[in-house]
């Protein structure tokens, strides 16, 4: 088969090979390219880590697939000139190929990624509001979303401090929170971006800004929510926060 794909992962293996996990429109695959380490091979610069390429694929009888042929169309390479991009860049990889989309939600992740690769190498917005969006719309393509409309308990939808319960996904007011025994975590400001990054058009989702107590807010939520979603933390993670870690925006 002939399709575009991210490659999300590069592992050395012998000499000159690489084995790729590639993020497809169709869902991610793993693909071995030989050669593509090699100065000469026609492989070698569309094979990397973040290179968006078309790859021709072959199916072997184990089920994993050999790169025949791969066509660049654009490679990030801007990451690389910067350590907190390049952190970033890793872990949503990782994020995606654990989430492990398949049909359409492989098609979605992808678009996700893209923009917010671009968006990165582009360097005008800031990387720890690229991040939560990343994360927050990454889960909610996979499946994983949060019922942000109202409190779980009264039906309200605004007017205070809120409280996003990361276990079950349920919001609640200030009033119903603090009746549970509970202290909101969420601000006006952090609840209306979340709903905006969940609720919004592909387009939109990056278009909006908050004060820094908000967006630590938001960055807080948003990776708990990964870490709930998720069996065990992304190994990227805890380089990626020595980097950029949400306790820092001030
Ligand atoms: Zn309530």
């Amino acid at each position: 088969m002939t399709t575009p794909g991210l490659v999300l992962r590069e592992v050395k293996f012998r000499e000159s090979d690489r084995m790729l996990t590639i993020l497809t429109p169709q869902g991610v695959v793993s693909a071995s390219a030989k050669g593509s380490l090699r100065l000469k091979s026609k492989l070698f610069s569309a094979c990397g880590l973040f290179c968006y390429s078309d790859f021709t694929l072959y199916e072997g009888r184990d089920g994993v697939y050999s790169v025949d042929e791969a066509q660049v169309r654009r490679v990030f390479f801007e990451l690389r000139s910067r350590v907190e991009a390049l952190a970033l860049g890793m872990y949503l990889a990782e994020l995606a190929a654990t989430l492990h989309p398949t049909g359409e939600e492989a098609a979605g992740m992808l678009r996700l990624l893209l923009n917010t690769l671009h968006l990165m190498c582009e360097g005008k917005k800031d990387l720890y509001q690229l991040r939560a969006v990343a994360e927050l719309r990454g889960l909610a393509i996979a499946g994983y979303m949060p019922d942000v409309v109202m409190c779980a308990g009264c039906g309200r939808y605004e007017g205070g401090g809120f409280y996003l319960d990361i276990a079950t996904g349920a919001l609640w007011c200030q009033e119903c929170a603090e009746k549970n025994g509970n202290t909101p975590n969420l601000d006006a400001a952090a609840l209306s971006a979340l709903r905006h990054i969940l609720l919004a058009d592909d387009k939109k989702i990056f278009s909006f800004s908050l004060a820094p107590a908000s967006l630590r807010r938001l960055c807080w939520a948003s990776q708990m929510q990964v870490l709930q979603v998720l069996e065990r933390p992304p190994k990227t993670l805890e380089f990626l926060n020595s980097v950029l870690p949400y306790e820092d925006i001030k």
